[in-house]
């Protein structure tokens, strides 16, 4: 197999903490060493995280590395498989999960994503180089297979394991009680707001999406096909939700704005619980009407909690909810990949637009 392999590859790195840094540059071909296999990307979504580091706020290059190879959400197919590596074959679609352990407890229980020691790494972000490049190796415990039919979506399996932890997580938290949500608000629009409705909407819940954008924006329109309600926050403030809509049992919070995070506190109906999934690596400050939320929280039992990246298992979820979803809504997840940009342009592809759901960098077409 290595013989047919062209011994470099190009890839997109950034230099971590300075802003607009990224670039082409050539590295060579891993190889498929006993126990892993050897990946060819064919794309790699971009999101917010992406954006952040190559603004210079986010991001670590590997140890004894001046750069660090972007792209952690990627699609690829198996293209050689090491000596000793089973569950995988030449030709399989696989989608790699992005946090790698450290030796903590939780890391060590298989749940990373819920690390105790905060010395994980995670591709494409902190520590370890990613997959915006042709090839990347990786061993299976990190591989998720992908069935074939998904294959024109599948690139959203990462952004759509984040929202699986963060439901999963919320639903485990109010088995705390007697628990039938009914009401749900999300705010933001973006893929991880689209990508959490269709999981509340499969959940069987009334879903109320508050975003920035107006009500004639495509965003607005895939989620009242899901059955979702959509208004914009120029009219229907964030901190109106409450009297607009009377109780609300569950809040998905997937802006990355702090204030947003804060007034959504105030927002929740009793023992509703709220869930933060957006970074905000800046430093701002703000006021919030602090004795009203803290007198809400403690008389209705409300309950906010933070939720970041996802372990296998919650890809594993995704997996079936995205065939559950092509079931009722065909074509939802394709809707969201709105523009599709060539290697050569992947500067315009970390150019994020106001009309972008999902940008994708193809590396490869097939
Ligand atoms: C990624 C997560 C990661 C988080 C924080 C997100 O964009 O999807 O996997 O844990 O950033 O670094
Ligand atoms: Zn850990």
């Amino acid at each position: 197999m290595a013989t047919t392999l062209t011994a470099t590859m190009r890839a997109v790195a950034v230099t971590p903490m300075r802003a607009g840094s990224a670039r082409q540059v050539e590295l060579p071909v891993p190889t498929a060493r006993e126990g892993t296999a050897l990946m060819r990307v064919l794309e790699v979504g971009i999101d917010g995280t992406d954006t952040e580091i190559n603004d210079g706020l986010y991001g670590e290059a590997p140890p004894g590395s001046d750069f660090l190879v972007i792209g952690h959400e990627a699609l690829s197919v198996v293209e050689a498989v090491g000596e000793g590596l089973s569950g995988f074959r030449q030709g399989d679609l696989v989608v790699s999960t992005v946090r790698r352990p450290d030796d903590c407890p939780n890391c060590r229980a298989g749940e990373s994503d819920m690390c105790l020691f905060g010395r994980y790494t995670e591709r494409g972000i902190k520590g370890a180089h990613a997959y915006m490049a042709e090839y990347y190796a990786e061993t299976p415990a990190f591989m998720v297979k992908i069935p074939p039919p998904l294959r024109p979506f599948a690139v959203l399996l990462e952004p759509l394991s984040i929202v699986e932890k963060a439901t999963a997580q919320a639903w485990k938290i109010q088995e705390r009680m007697v628990w039938e949500p009914k009401r749900a608000v999300v705010l933001g629009a973006g893929p991880i707001g689209i990508l959490g409705t269709i999981l509340l909407r499969l959940r069987g819940l009334e879903v109320h999406v508050y975003a920035k954008s107006s009500a004639d924006t495509l965003q607005a329109r895939i989620l009242t096909s899901l059955g979702a309600s959509y208004e914009s926050v120029a009219d229907h403030p964030v901190m109106g939700i409450k009297d607009e809509l009377g109780q609300v049992d569950f809040i998905l919070e997937g802006t990355g704005s702090s204030q947003v995070a804060f007034e959504a506190m105030a927002q929740l109906g009793i023992n509703g619980v709220l869930c933060l999934t957006g970074v905000s690596a800046g430093n701002r400050r703000i006021e919030i009407p602090a004795d009203v939320i803290n007198l809400q929280m403690v008389l209705g039992n409300r309950l906010a909690f933070g939720s970041v990246n996802a372990n296998r298992r919650y890809f594993e979820m995704g997996v079936d909810h995205f065939q559950q979803a092509e079931r009722q809504w065909p074509g939802i997840f394709e809707r969201l990949i709105t523009r599709r940009v060539r290697f050569d342009d992947f500067m315009s592809a970390l150019d994020r637009r106001p009309e972008d759901i999902k940008t994708l960098l193809t590396i490869a077409d097939q």
